[in-house]
Parts: C-alpha cells; structure tokens; sequence
C-alpha cells in the first residue's frame, strides 16, 4: 500500500529532481483509509513544493508496541521558529512559501492536523530554515472506537 502511495508521487519528485529515499514495511494502520490519505497526501505534497531543486526527501515508518510512526522528512526551504509557530493554522502560510508563488490555501496543515486528532494521534515537526523540515505523525495501533462517530 505504501509503495504504491509512494509510486504516484513519483512524477512530482522526479520532475522537481529531488533524490526519494523510503523504509516502509508493510504496517497496517487503523482508522479511516481517505481521511488518513489526505494526510499523507499533504505531508508529501508539502514535502515536494517545499523543497529545493536538488534537495531530497526522506518517508519512513517506525513501530514501537502501541504506536506507528510515520516520518517525512524534507531538506527543503525550511521554517522559521515562529513560522512554525503558525504552520496549523487555517490559512497560514509563510512569507516564504507565498513569494515563490507556489500554489496553496494554507489549510492543508490544519486539516491534517484535525484528521491526526480525529485518530487519537499526534503530529510533531521540527524545522530549520533552508535546511528543511520534518514532520512525525504518531498513531495508535489500538482501534479507536470513536472513529465510528465521524
Ligand atoms: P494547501 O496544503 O492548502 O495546498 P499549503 O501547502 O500552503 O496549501 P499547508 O499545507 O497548510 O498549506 O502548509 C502551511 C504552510 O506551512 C505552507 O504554506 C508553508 O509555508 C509551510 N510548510 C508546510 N510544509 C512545509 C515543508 N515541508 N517545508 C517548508 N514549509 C512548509
Ligand atoms: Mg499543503
């Protein structure tokens, strides 16, 4: 499934010559397929915009006995400290994201981080400017029975 999920995003990387590397086992993760796509989608798609011509990124899962862990990893442009203060707020987006003109409405982030909270989850992310920028996002492998509430 991983695999798979990372081969459609294949086309974006090779096109902007970021160099892919990935350790992704075969791990099954609880919650809802589609709202959980949309996060790795953004996460991804954030990871390929906001990096440089030549930079690279990095997408691994790491299990530990009651959580997955799922890190993308970017050398892009970067964030401030107080830019990443603002990164999960609707709408938000850095000064240097829009002065690239790179295309987004800045929700993609406060949506994820909504979906992650949904799940019981949590996102962490670290960050340097131009240098690049990571994002965890932490699942609980239990089933979560609130999830039939969505
Ligand atoms: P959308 O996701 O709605 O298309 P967006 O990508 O601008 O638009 P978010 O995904 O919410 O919005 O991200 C918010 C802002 O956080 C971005 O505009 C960008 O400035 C910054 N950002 C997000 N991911 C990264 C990253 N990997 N590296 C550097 N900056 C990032
Ligand atoms: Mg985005």
């Amino acid at each position: 499934q991983w695999k798979e999920l990372i081969r459609s995003y294949q086309w974006l990387i090779s096109e902007k010559g970021i160099m892919l590397s990935y350790s992704l086992p075969d791990t099954e993760i609880y919650g809802d397929p589609s709202l959980l796509n949309t996060v790795w989608d953004n996460l991804l798609t954030n990871a390929i915009k906001y990096n440089q011509a030549d930079g690279s990124m990095d997408v691994s899962i790491h299990k530990t006995a009651t959580t997955v862990s799922i890190k993308v990893e970017d050398t892009g442009i970067g964030l401030s400290q107080t830019e990443l203060e603002r990164i999960f707020e609707r709408f938000y987006r850095a000064d240097s994201s829009r002065t690239r003109t790179m295309e987004g409405t800045g929700l993609g982030l406060s949506i994820v981080a909504t979906i992650v909270q949904l799940h019981n989850g949590q996102i962490q992310v670290t960050s340097k400017e131009k240098e690049g920028t990571t994002f965890i996002v932490e699942l609980p492998i239990e089933p979560k029975e609130d999830l039939q509430h969505i």
